[in-house]
């Protein structure tokens, strides 16, 4: 399995447009942070977690000419944006299967209305194919994932455990029913905003503490302000096998 980390940073990205904080003017490349998501590879599969604004860019970044579907952590704007730009992938491929909680689905088929339209659709729209996500484990190709159920804020988020790896991004608190799923996981990603503390995020402390818990090989940190310093300085202060994300890191699993 191959991961891939097509974006890394928080709601804004970073730079912020017209921020003059240091963070944001940092020539260092692993300072420039594309919104939040990735691209999980295994067998012949493809497939996307969440689709922000900078979809586009980072398709074109990792040449990615075909996806088997998209799946959403939660509908927040950074992480559902993009969702008009898979227009080349349904131009080749056809429908796109989506994988989205209930709640989730209503909110894409409110923004992306075009996109639903069963009757005079516009020619040039693309069609998806809707898959409800509830707690129980769901089959992608040849892999079953486990959806884990976390709360940001007091919205409910999914994350998800492919066989040895978990994704979580978005998370402030999560249950120690849900903690139990991640048991044995290899690699963990988990959202580590900034130093102080959010309503709605984990910030570095809280990261740190929930990887302690599930003990993983190795950690990833996502979903980062330009608050939490740059890149170097802060991965230079972190736990043996804790690594701060960058935008085009690839693991294998
Ligand atoms: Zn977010």
């Amino acid at each position: 399995m191959e991961v891939t980390f097509l974006g890394t940073g928080t709601s804004q990205g970073i730079p912020i447009i017209g921020s003059n904080h240091p963070v944001c003017l940092s020539n260092d490349p692993k300072d420039k942070r594309l919104r939040v998501s990735i691209m999980v590879r295994w067998d012949a599969y493809t497939y996307i977690v969440d689709c922000g604004p900078d979809f586009r860019q980072q398709m074109l970044n990792q040449q990615v000419s075909e996806i088997n579907g998209v799946l959403f952590t939660h509908e927040h704007a950074d992480h559902t944006m993009g969702l008009d730009d898979i227009r080349p992938f349904f131009f080749r491929q056809g429908d796109i299967p989506i994988y989205a909680h209930k709640r989730v689905l209503k909110a894409l088929k409110k923004r992306f209305d075009y996109i639903f339209a069963s009757e005079n659709k516009y020619p040039g729209a693309p069609s998806v194919i809707e898959n409800e996500i509830t707690s129980q484990p769901f089959t992608l190709g040849t892999l079953d994932i486990i959806p884990i159920n976390a709360m940001h804020n007091r919205l409910q988020v999914f994350g998800f455990r492919f066989d040895q790896f978990a994704y979580l991004t978005d998370v402030k608190t999560i249950t120690s029913e849900e903690i139990e799923k991640l048991r044995g996981v290899k690699v963990l990603v988990v959202n580590a905003l900034r130093i102080e503390p959010h309503h709605s995020h984990f910030n570095l402390e809280e990261a740190l503490e929930f990887i302690a818990l599930i003990k993983p090989e190795k950690a990833y940190l996502t979903h980062i302000s330009h608050m939490l310093g740059f890149h170097k300085e802060v991965q230079a202060q972190l736990p043996e096998g804790v690594y701060l994300a960058y935008d085009n890191l690839k693991i294998t699993l």
